[in-house]
């Protein structure tokens, strides 16, 4: 496994040798490294334009994608460029690859989904946005909760000095190991477990994000969580709508921010 530290922006195009992890030692955490013969020209389904049917190549959709975020209002241009370079269209599904770049939510498998790049942006801004950043601009400690098809850990690893991303369901586990494992990320650190139990080894983190809400932010978070550091999570609210919350962990206690409706899975306990 290589100690080197990532490049920026990640050459995430350099992808795609598939060699098994049977030869690894079993463990459920993986920390995700390029193989070095890795080969780059395997590449990557083609975009196809929905009006013109043209291929496009990938970072003008990725630029597309952007723009428009920037326009929504997402302001923090390390989100923006970590946007900007990891492929989406990577982690989705080859059949939905022409939708990877809009703005919407795509099926991953076992009934779960990505998030909108809106909203992965939206939530990484928010993180950012609290007293977390160390002295060279970057999330220290992070703890994702749903790695899903592992695509918002890959823009988290951009923008973080290590990040622990934890899942429940072992499909997806293994499917967001396949997806990941092929690019140079040796900070991002795969898990399989209930990410309401937190993930202790990794703590104290200046930041925890949850792609799956629950009725409130679990205990194991909040003892997790560094003095200084920042959750954002969707949470449900009484009328059984969920919200986005922001708890910053102050010397005077935890300070909540609820902000704008949301709609993301449940947070469910235990492991599948
Ligand atoms: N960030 C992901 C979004 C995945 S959807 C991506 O970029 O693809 C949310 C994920 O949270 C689902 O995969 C779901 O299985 C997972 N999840 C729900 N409850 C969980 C828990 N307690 N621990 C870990 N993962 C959980």
């Amino acid at each position: 496994m290589t100690k080197e530290r990532p490049s920026f922006p990640l050459k995430l195009d350099a992808l795609d040798n598939k060699k098994s992890l049977a030869n690894r030692p079993s463990s459920s955490v993986v920390s995700l490294s390029q193989d070095k013969n890795s080969n780059p020209l395997k590449s990557a389904p083609q975009i196809v334009d929905s009006a013109s049917g043209v291929g496009l190549d990938s970072a003008t959709v990725r630029e597309h994608m952007v723009k428009k975020l920037a326009h929504q209002g997402v302001a923090d241009n390390a989100v923006l460029s970590a946007m900007l370079n990891v492929e989406r269209h990577r982690f989705v599904d080859t059949a939905l690859v022409n939708q990877a770049y809009e703005d919407t939510s795509l099926p991953i498998g076992l009934g779960q989904t990505i998030s909108k790049p809106n909203v992965v942006a939206r939530m990484i801004e928010l993180l950012r946005q609290g007293r977390c950043l160390d002295a060279r601009g970057k999330l220290g400690r992070v703890l994702e909760i749903g790695t899903g098809c592992g695509y918002q850990a890959a823009v988290l690893s951009q923008l973080a000095s290590e990040v622990y991303s934890i899942e429940r369901l072992k499909g997806l586990y293994e499917r967001a190991k396949e997806n990941l494992r092929p690019l140079r990320v040796p900070n991002l650190h795969l898990l399989f477990g209930d990410g309401m139990l937190g993930y202790a080894k990794g703590a104290p983190y200046s930041a925890i994000i949850a792609a799956a809400g629950g009725e409130n932010i679990p205990e194991h978070w909040l003892e997790q969580l560094a003095l200084g550091g920042r959750i954002v999570a969707p949470v449900e609210t009484q009328s059984r709508t969920q919200v986005l919350l922001v708890v910053d962990k102050t010397e005077n206690g935890f300070e909540k921010t609820y902000l704008e409706a949301v709609h993301f899975v449940p947070l469910k306990s235990g492991i599948n």
